[in-house]
């Protein structure tokens, strides 16, 4: 068997993996770079040349350094994702007018918990994903089983989401004894940043909405996790959650798995429910203006929304505006590589009233925690070792302090029990 490492061993983002048994090749995710990053891009030709004859190709989940290159792969090509992943995305393309990547969506097939997948129908290499908390909605790992051994393939995680105590229990019922992990270690290097959860966010977000009337807040469309939170804090103050139709749209998708969910296992959890949402169609209708002066408001903005915001802070001005960011701080820093200049413009807006970030409790990371991935090596307790992805350029000390008493494969090449582990 072979594993390669086609990038993400050395950055955080852009990951392509390749595992290889015989005459059968299948792919876990096809990212693209983050903003930012030094490395060059990957070319249509070479992503073609790369998943050539490939058998399948396994999508952990909907974000663009996981699957940003997936619109070379040629429709050929079997191409799997979460049910709610392609729906969501639909979504977002047909918010883009991005027809032509729609289309190509089309042909991808959905995977579904627990079921495990023979990719390419040749029983050499096969493939069952496993739900993970993370930042975005219908996020997997990956159980890989080949020649007689278990690869676990972890895509983005964490145990700090409302998902996250499934983790544990998963690892232990379901994926049981791993060869090899391949897991994320995003938060090696970013050990002094503040990791709280999103229960916490939402309760400093309800506080924040006890205190101010009139909120916008910028954070991901797809970030199920604190989209509840902001839900559950409107719905605890009495404020409305102000959104976006296509926001709507992605918001029934959430909804529908969510039932979908409670009725198959007999539960009745309704954080995920938001079906309570005021989609705002005309800022300028009386009625609107009347309700929301009222009841104040949390509303969900984009980067692009920088007028309609500027017009509503005019039109509810008896009292300061506030801004929530709740994303990554980086998008905000001046003169960066990955500046976000649309971010910075309407940060300005509200300048002295922004709650900021994880300085302020409303932003958390979308990854595991050093404490939590060492856990979950030390419950799969993977008997070749482990191959830490999705992450800086780590040296030897920082990785062995996580992740001892495993071998850690950072060769270029390492060969072990009949595994060559390949590492670009
Ligand atoms: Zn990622
Ligand atoms: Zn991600």
């Amino acid at each position: 068997m072979e594993i390669r490492i086609h990038r993400g061993a050395n950055q955080i983002g852009g990951c392509i993996t390749e595992i290889k048994s015989g005459n059968c090749r299948v792919f876990i995710d096809l990212g693209s770079n983050l903003p930012g990053s030094e490395g060059q891009e990957f070319s249509e030709e070479e992503i073609i040349n790369m998943t050539s004859g490939a058998d399948a190709i396994f999508y952990t989940h909907i974000h663009g350094d996981h699957i940003g290159l997936r619109k070379y792969v040629p429709s050929s090509i079997l191409q799997y994702i979460g049910s709610g992943a392609k729906k969501v995305l639909a979504c977002q393309l047909e918010a883009l007018k991005k027809f032509d990547e729609l289309e190509k969506l089309e042909s991808f097939k959905t995977y579904e918990v627990g079921k495990k997948i023979d990719a390419g129908g040749k029983g050499r290499i096969s493939v069952t994903p496993y739900t993970v908390s993370h930042s975005a909605f219908d996020s997997y790992m990956l159980k890989i089983e080949c020649e007689g051994k278990v690869i676990l393939h972890t895509g983005d995680f964490r145990k700090h989401g409302y998902l996250g105590k499934g983790l544990s229990p998963t690892l232990e019922k379901h994926v049981g004894q791993v060869d090899i992990i391949i897991t994320e270690a995003t938060m090696l290097g970013r050990k002094s940043e503040k990791v709280i959860s999103e229960n916490d966010i939402q309760e400093n977000v309800s506080h924040y909405l006890h205190n101010h009337k009139y909120v916008f807040a910028l954070c991901s469309s797809t970030d199920i996790d604190r989209l509840a939170g902001f839900k559950e804090a409107c719905r605890k103050n009495g404020r409305n959650l102000v959104v976006s139709r296509y926001q709507e749209d992605v918001f029934k998708i959430f909804t529908e798995y969510a039932k979908d969910y409670n009725r198959k296992f007999n539960k009745n959890n309704e954080l995920y429910y938001f079906e309570k949402c005021f989609v705002l169609y005309n800022i300028y209708a009386r009625s609107v203006i009347g309700k929301l002066g009222r009841e104040g408001f949390l509303m969900l903005i984009t980067p692009s929304m920088f007028n309609l915001v500027k017009h509503m802070k005019l039109i509810f001005s008896k009292q300061p505006s506030y801004l929530i960011y709740s994303m990554w701080h980086g998008y905000a820093e001046e003169g960066k590589s990955y500046s976000n200049t649309k971010i910075i413009e309407l940060r300005k807006l509200f300048e002295g009233n922004i709650l900021d970030g994880v300085k302020d409790g409303v932003h958390t990371s979308g990854h595991a925690d050093v404490e939590t991935l060492a856990e979950v090596c030390r419950i799969i307790n993977p008997r070749l070792g482990i191959i830490p992805i999705h992450k800086d350029n780590n040296d030897d000390i920082e990785l062995h302090k996580v992740f001892a008493p495993y071998k850690i494969f950072t060769e270029a090449i390492n060969v072990l029990d009949g595994v060559t582990v390949y590492i670009s």
